[in-house]
């Protein structure tokens, strides 16, 4: 087992490697930007370095300051969390270079997957259901126009570079084909340096149901079961339950083990997420993220296991703790994502919080690197928190969640906090009845 883990990330995601390591004996080294030299990632670590100034390009997606990080504290192992380099194959492989452990997948799986296009083509060759769409790559509009006339409108334009929903455009009829299709290219060209697009059918009212995944790196691996993750905006995910509210055993027997045989068929290490669109009975893969997801606890809650733990394992090559068989759906968690923005526009708050009470009590996490006297920085992701209940039931996890939230107090800045008061008092979040379209159409009519 490692001595030592430098972890290359900020915030929450930051302290629960932290808290991961600690459990574990190992000790652990934060790496900050000068805008970050207050930030309770710092403060909890053994150690920390600096790695340069605020911007993130020279600072946290700095490959040479955290390799330097590296030797300097003589860590055996880089933790990325998610964001920053966590999905960077080129970075991947100077750390093996180095001879430093990457906690995660090789760099060869992170590069497939994030080819969205050779990601779909290794799935389907798996076995695992896609999106019917094109054969790869669109290179002009008379091929869009051809595949489109196949699928049948309306049609969806990607990336194959693509992520955080961005290089995506609509097409609901052939008139707005050839524009969808120029535009995505030249946004796909100008956020990821790649035009290479590709077409699928659009799905008019699917769930987004993620599955996850996790490989010992030699053949071995299991499902833990899906997170229902169709509360969006902007492509951007708020709300996240595990179960999924219209998942029954057998389909998650089922589809979780399509998953898991597939990666154990690639020799996939560590933990990921298989991402599906899911509509009336049916699973379409759209992508998977070769990274612990920022809603790893509601899974973590429900199957009372540590992903993060088991991520250090296996990338230490220890044997897995997990087995199938011995995971079991154990009630109902539900995670929020608190950010630091301004309703309804959800323009970014930074600021000084001047008063942060975290809520406690039976089945409440809360996963935050917030203080009394923080000042959150302008440079950086606006999530400040995730709250995670998990309950017996639904109900009960709704109702605790309601509670949490009255007792949670963040001031100083604005929060997303309100938009889930409101939203609990919903009858179809009550009663679990959303698509992925259904937050952006209740925030059109609510909050505007
Ligand atoms: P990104 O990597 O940018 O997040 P994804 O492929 O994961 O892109 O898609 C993000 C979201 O966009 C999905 O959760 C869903 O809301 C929507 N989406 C993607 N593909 C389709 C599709 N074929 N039909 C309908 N909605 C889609």
């Amino acid at each position: 087992m490692f001595d030592k883990i430098l972890i290359a990330n900020r915030g929450e995601i930051a302290l629960r490697v932290i808290r991961a390591c600690r459990e574990m004996g190992i000790a652990s080294v934060a790496v900050h930007s000068t805008a970050d030299a207050d930030a309770m990632h710092v403060r909890m670590a053994d150690e920390a370095v600096c790695i340069g100034p605020a911007p993130s390009t020279n600072s946290y997606l700095s490959v040479p300051a955290i390799i330097s990080a590296c030797e300097i504290t003589g860590a055996q192992a880089i933790h990325p969390g998610y964001g920053f380099l966590s999905e960077n194959a080129n970075f991947v492989q100077v750390v093996e270079d180095h001879g430093i452990t990457f906690i995660g997948p090789t760099a060869e799986h992170i590069r497939i997957m994030g080819d969205k296009i050779t990601a779909k083509d290794t799935m389907k060759a798996l076995g695992v259901p896609c999106v019917p769409g094109s054969d790869g790559g669109v290179p002009d509009v008379a091929t869009a126009e051809k595949v489109a006339a196949e699928i049948g409108f309306p049609v969806i334009i990607k990336a194959t570079a693509g992520g955080g929903g961005r290089g995506m455009k609509l097409a609901r009829s052939p008139a707005e084909l050839e524009h969808a299709f120029r535009t995505a290219r030249s946004e796909a060209k100008a956020a990821f340096g790649n035009d290479e697009v590709y077409i699928e059918k659009y799905l008019g009212r699917p769930r987004h149901i993620e599955i996850q995944v996790f490989g010992d790196g030699k053949g071995r691996a299991v499902h833990l079961g899906e997170r229902d993750c169709s509360l969006q905006r902007r492509h951007q995910k708020v709300f996240e339950e595990a179960p999924g509210p219209v998942i029954d055993a057998d389909t998650r027997a089922r589809i979780g083990k399509t998953c898991a045989d597939a990666v154990a068929r690639i020799g996939y290490s560590g933990a990921g997420t298989i991402e599906f669109l899911y509509e009336d009975g049916e699973f379409f893969f759209i992508e998977m993220n070769t990274r612990l997801q920022v809603e790893h606890p509601v899974t973590e809650a429900v199957f009372g296991v540590d992903l993060v733990r088991e991520q250090i394992r296996v990338a230490a090559g220890e044997p897995m703790e997990f087995r199938q068989e011995d995971l079991a759906v154990n009630g109902h968690a539900i995670e929020v994502r608190i950010n630091a923005e301004k309703l309804p526009g959800f323009s970014p708050s930074p600021g000084r919080i001047t008063q942060y009470h975290a809520p406690g009590g039976l089945g409440v996490r809360m996963d935050s690197a917030l203080y009394d006297g923080y000042r959150i920085p302008p440079y950086y992701d606006s999530l400040i928190g995730k709250l995670i209940v998990q309950g017996r039931d639904r109900p009960e996890a709704l109702a605790r969640l309601k509670r949490a939230l009255g007792e949670l107090i963040v001031d100083g800045v604005d929060t997303t906090v309100p938009l889930f008061r409101m939203l609990l008092e919903e009858p179809d979040i009550q009663s679990g009845d959303y698509s992925i379209h259904w937050l952006e159409e209740w925030l059109a009519r609510n909050v505007s």
